[in-house]
C-alpha cells in the first residue's frame, strides 16, 4: 500500500477541491505545487495592509446554489458586486453593455431606443449568423460599441483579430436593455473576507502541503508516493508537448503603492482603446470597500496595470485560447489524458478551458464524486 492514497498536482481551486473532498471522506492526500503558495492563480497576498489580487482580479460570481453554499464553508463573502468601467480616449463607459453605455453611447433614454439602434447597425452590416467574435460583437450591440470597447481591448488581450476569435468569448458578457451595471448575471457574488489564500487555506487543511515542487522534474519519486494522481497543470506540458504546444495568453502585472486614498475610484477600469499598452488597471482595495477586514479605512492604494502577452515557456499560462485550431489539438491530447492509467486531468489548464471558479468548482466536486468521495 502506497503513502497517500491521491497526488495532487497543483494547489488552486481545483486541486484544493479535490484534496477537501477525499480527505473528508478518509483519503490521505498529497498537494504538491510548483509555487511557494498556494491557491493558484486565485493568490492574494497584502500589500500595506490592502489585499491584492495577484495573478488578475478575480471575483466569485455564481448562480450555482450547491457550488455558492460550498465555498461559504470556508469563508464569508462580502457584498462585493462588480460594475467595470471602459476608458475609450478619455471617454468613461460602464460596462458591461446596458442603458446606461447605450445613454452615453448614443443619448438614447429608452431600452427601445438602444434597440432600435443597434438593429439599425446590425443590419447596416449584414451580418446573419455570427460566425467570429466581431460578427457576434456586433449583432449583440452594434458596430460603435465594437469599435469604442470592443475592438480595441479584445485585440489586446488575445493578440489576434477579432475576426479570428470564436464568439463565445464575447457572449461572456451580459447585454442588458435595464440600468444594471452587474458586470455578471449571477444570483450570488463576493469576494472572500481576508482574501482568497485564506479560504483555499481552509479548504486545504487536513491534507499534506509541499510546495515549490515541480512534480513534472519530479515525476517518477513523486507517482510512487501515491495510488492516483490529479493533475492541474497543462495537459499538453504533462505529455512532454508532443503533439506540439497549445497556445495560451499570458499577463503580467505591474504593480505599485501610491500615497493616496484614490486612484481610479473603482476596483477595474478597462483601457479599451488600441494604444494605451495595458488592458486594464485594477484598483485593489475597492474589493474590499476601501476597507479592511476591521472595516477600518484603508490608508494609501495599490494599483496593478496589466499587460497581456502571447504564452512561451516559462511564463505563466492563464488563458486558453479555444479557438478552432487549439481545440483541434487539445483533442488530440485529451485522447491521451483519458488513456492514462490512474491520472485525472482536471481545471483551466488540465482541461484547457476558459473556466471560471464557479465553474472548476462544479467540476472538481463532481469528479469527487465519481471518485467515490
Ligand atoms: N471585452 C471587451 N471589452 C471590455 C471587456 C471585455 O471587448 O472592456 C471582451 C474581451 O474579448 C474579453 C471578453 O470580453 O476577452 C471577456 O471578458 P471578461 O471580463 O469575461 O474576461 P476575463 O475577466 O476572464 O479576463
Amino acid at each position: 500500500m502506497k503513502q497517500y492514497d491521491y497526488l495532487i498536482v497543483g494547489a488552486g481551486l481545483y486541486g484544493a477541491v479535490i484534496a477537501e473532498q477525499m480527505t473528508k471522506s478518509g483519503k490521505r492526500c498529497l498537494v504538491v505545487d510548483r509555487r511557494d503558495h498556494i491557491a493558484g492563480n486565485v493568490y492574494s497576498e497584502k500589500i500595506k495592509q490592502i489585499q491584492v489580487h495577484k495573478y488578475g482580479p478575480h471575483i466569485f460570481h455564481t448562480n450555482n446554489r450547491m457550488v455558492w453554499d460550498y465555498v461559504n464553508q470556508f469563508a464569508s463573502f462580502n457584498r462585493f458586486t462588480l460594475g467595470t468601467i471602459a476608458n475609450y480616449k478619455g471617454e468613461l463607459y460602464s460596462l458591461p453593455f446596458n442603458m446606461y453605455t447605450f445613454n452615453k453611447m448614443w443619448g438614447v433614454t429608452t431600452p427601445e431606443e438602444a434597440a432600435e439602434k443597434i438593429e439599425e447597425q446590425r443590419r447596416t452590416a449584414g451580418i446573419a449568423e455570427p460566425r467570429n467574435l466581431e460578427e457576434q460583437a456586433i449583432s449583440l450591440v452594434g458596430t460603435d460599441i465594437y469599435e469604442k470597447l470592443i475592438k480595441g481591448y479584445t485585440e489586446k488581450q488575445w493578440g489576434r483579430p477579432c475576426a479570428e476569435l470564436p464568439s463565445f468569448i464575447i457572449r461572456r458578457l451580459p447585454v442588458r436593455f435595464t440600468f444594471d451595471n452587474n458586470y455578471f448575471n449571477a444570483l450570488y457574488q463576493g469576494i472572500p473576507a481576508g482574501g482568497y489564500t485564506k479560504m483555499v487555506e481552509k479548504m486545504l487543511d487536513g491534507a499534506e502541503v509541499r510546495l515549490g515542487v515541480d512534480y513534472l522534474e519530479h515525476k517518477a519519486e513523486l507517482d510512487a508516493l501515491a495510488e492516483q494522481v490529479v493533475y492541474t497543470g497543462p495537459v499538453d506540458a504533462y505529455f512532454g508537448y508532443c503533439f506540439g504546444p497549445l497556445e495560451y495568453r499570458s499577463v503580467r502585472f505591474e504593480t505599485e503603492f501610491l500615497d493616496r486614498s484614490s486612484f481610479q475610484g473603482n476596483a477595474i477600469v478597462n483601457y479599451t482603446d488600441q494604444e494605451t499598452p495595458w488592458t486594464r488597471i485594477i484598483e485593489h482595495k475597492w474589493f474590499t470597500f476601501g476597507r479592511d477586514e476591521n472595516g477600518r479605512d484603508l490608508p494609501g492604494t495599490v494599483i496593478s496595470r496589466e499587460y497581456s502577452s502571447e504564452w512561451k515557456q516559462g511564463d505563466e499560462p492563464y488563458y486558453p485560447v479555444n479557438d478552432e485550431k487549439n481545440n483541434a489539438l487539445y483533442n488530440k491530447y485529451k485522447a491521451l489524458a483519458d488513456r492514462e492509467p490512474g491520472v485525472v486531468f482536471g481545471g483551466r489548464l488540465g482541461e484547457y478551458k476558459y473556466y471560471d471558479m464557479d465553474q472548476v468548482i462544479a467540476a472538481a466536486l463532481d469528479r469527487a464524486l465519481s471518485l467515490g468521495r
